[in-house]
């Protein structure tokens, strides 16, 4: 714990921690040391790790990276923080993202930017930004972080680490500041698939609180085997063809489907005839219910309340929202609450909301119909590694773009899982995602293990 509370003063530049627990996680770290002493230690003792700011954690602040949740205090422990706790992990502090889990490059963060610790002068990636560069800098041994539509794997990629996204309804999100409800899943962040899947393990598993939860039985994902036969892997042809993505990262891909290929595997490449729907109908059903889940902060029941002004020593209950909220979001979240409004109103549901489930429901079937023929899907987990800060902030689409080949694995509910893959020429990361069928992420992890 000392150790990584130097390297975060050290690193205090990368702006990845919004709030330290320096006393509170050496007070844990004497407790977790008498455990050891007296053998009663839990499977996490002496892991420390840090939180993204959009999880609960009992009487610590928690702000998911916005001005509205200013001075809120979490009033109970999230089920997966709870399950780390109760295995001894160290929690040594909270960290920024982008606000309220929107954004593939942590810019929209209340606290300010994190930095790439690979060029700090280039986004870390998002919306788990600071989980990323936590893992990256060597300022914890791992983050848990949420994914959406790729904020897990996404910043992984463009730093080098490790990111795991489970099946929708492997882990609870009970204590998870919602952003879509349908999509969002909470995921580690880990120096390698071991350390991710034991972190999955622990937190993974039915909860009272969540009911989407799977009943499923949790395996041993840390422990996870291939089958006993050639891998039959399907890559997405665009990942290796298309102009739009670095050559740095076409090449290294390619380079790993050499690789299976010369271990005897079967990789073949797919087309997925959907994959120009898959952002438009995410951030049309991800705004949409955004703007649901965001209508609770209304400056009455949390955090950021607006004040009267000068003149007036009193405002209507429309105002104090329309204020609150107003002054409390930021550009993109209010960009979003009003695409989702909008989505979700009466004249356009039908065109919109409706539309985009039927082709939610089409983008299912058809992954359905590859996983069918392969065990695996493999591509480039970006289009391009950390571009620089500030580069795509006024371009919201260029921004969305970020997320190609990450939304799919949301859209559908399945596991995938973001491992390095070497670094361009400049020395910038590069990720390689893998998919599996849901609930296969023992198998997902064996495979990152094996191509790591
Ligand atoms: N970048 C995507 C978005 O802005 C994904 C975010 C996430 O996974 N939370 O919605």
């Amino acid at each position: 714990v000392e150790q990584y509370l130097t390297r975060i003063e050290q690193e205090k530049h990368l702006n990845v921690f919004t709030e330290v627990y320096a006393d509170e996680a050496l007070q844990q770290a004497d407790r977790v040391d008498q455990k050891l002493a007296n053998n009663q230690a839990g499977r996490l003792a002496g892991m420390v790790i840090g939180i993204k700011d959009v999880l609960n954690y009992q009487g610590h602040g928690v702000r998911a990276g916005s001005r509205i949740l200013e001075n809120f205090t979490a009033q109970f422990t999230g089920t997966a923080i709870q399950r780390l706790l109760n295995e001894d992990a160290i929690i040594i502090g909270r960290q920024n993202c982008d606000e309220f889990a929107m954004g593939s490059s942590n810019e929209n963060s209340a606290f300010g930017p994190v930095r790439n610790a690979a060029d700090p002068s280039r986004v870390p990636g998002g919306s788990s930004g600071g989980s990323a560069v936590a893992v990256q800098a060597g300022l914890c041994l791992a983050s848990i972080g949420s994914d959406t539509g790729g904020s897990v794997r996404q910043p992984a990629a463009f730093c080098g680490v490790v990111g795991l996204k489970p099946t929708y309804g492997r882990v609870s999100r009970w204590g998870l500041i919602a952003y879509a409800s349908s999509f969002d899943c909470v995921g580690p962040i880990a120096n390698t698939p071991e350390d991710a899947a034991l972190l999955l393990e622990i937190m993974a598993g039915p909860d009272d609180f969540d009911s989407t939860v799977s009943s499923q039985p949790v395996q041993a994902y840390s422990a996870g085997k291939l089958p006993d036969r050639p891998l039959r892997i399907a890559y997405l042809r665009d990942g290796v063809e298309s102009t739009g993505i670095d050559a740095s990262i076409r090449e290294a891909t390619q380079r790993k489907i050499d690789e299976l290929r010369s271990k005897g595997h079967t990789v073949e490449p797919v087309d997925l005839s959907l994959l120009k729907y898959l952002l438009p109908t995410y951030y049309i059903l991800t705004t949409a219910e955004a703007s649901s889940n965001l209508s609770r902060f209304d400056g009455v029941r949390y955090g950021y309340r607006a004040k009267s002004d000068a003149d007036t020593s009193t405002m209507d209950l429309l105002t104090l929202y329309k204020k609150s909220r107003t002054q409390g979001f930021g550009d993109e979240v209010r960009r979003r609450i009003l695409l989702g409004t909008f989505a979700l109103s009466a004249s356009y549901y039908d065109a919109y909301y409706t539309k985009a489930q039927q082709v939610r429901r089409l983008i299912r079937e058809e992954t359905e119909r590859v996983f069918a023929q392969y065990d695996f899907l493999l591509s480039p987990t970006t289009p391009t590694t950390a571009f620089q800060l500030g580069e795509k902030t006024d371009d919201p689409l260029q921004m969305y773009l970020a997320d190609i080949f990450t939304v799919q694995a949301n859209v559908v509910g399945y596991p995938a899982m973001s491992i390095p893959n070497g670094t361009d020429e400049t020395g910038l990361p590069i990720g390689i995602q893998l998919m599996a069928p849901p609930f296969a992420e023992g198998a997902l992890v064996a495979l990152a293990k094996e191509m790591s």
